[in-house]
């Protein structure tokens, strides 16, 4: 699992203070605090009811880039569909079988660069397909039915 309270820049090794988020964003915003990398910049913003805690890897432009890139494809599938959060639970349940990784880490904010462009991989792979349900309960993909005529 990753380190919430980081210390060291997951990227370059570099220091990594803790302290308030507008000095990453222009104004302070969500939790009002960030870990900063004071050697490459990269940063990763923290839990609102918890501040202290890191949402995950610091992130440096590449890898915000990546988290969008696969944020757009994945939200597609649950964002305001019914069953919304029972959806997003088991695409990421999907997703980390898809990664041969554990569920439990498989969360865009986990993810180096490495991960973040295998997510983005497997889902491009999907991008266009329907979501369906096995008998099993089990998320997988099928080719959408083209409209006839
Ligand atoms: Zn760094």
């Amino acid at each position: 699992m990753i380190n919430t309270h980081p210390t060291r820049c997951n990227i370059c090794g570099g220091r990594v203070t803790y302290g308030s988020n507008a000095r990453v964003y222009s104004r302070e915003y969500g939790s009002g605090y960030c870990y900063l990398c004071e050697r490459c910049g990269a940063y990763v913003g923290t839990h609102k009811p918890r501040p202290r805690e890191a949402l995950g890897l610091l992130a440096d432009e590449p890898m915000r880039t990546g988290k969008k890139m696969c944020h757009a494809i994945f939200d597609s599938f649950w964002k305001g569909k019914p069953k919304a959060g029972k959806k997003r639970h088991d695409l990421y349940c999907w997703l980390a079988h898809e990664m041969e990784i554990p569920v439990e880490g498989c969360h865009f904010g986990y993810f180096d660069i490495g991960q973040l462009r295998r997510a983005y991989i497997i889902l491009r792979g999907v991008q266009h397909k329907q979501m369906k349900y096995d008998n099993c309960g089990n998320i997988y993909f099928e080719e959408a039915e083209h409209e006839a005529g």
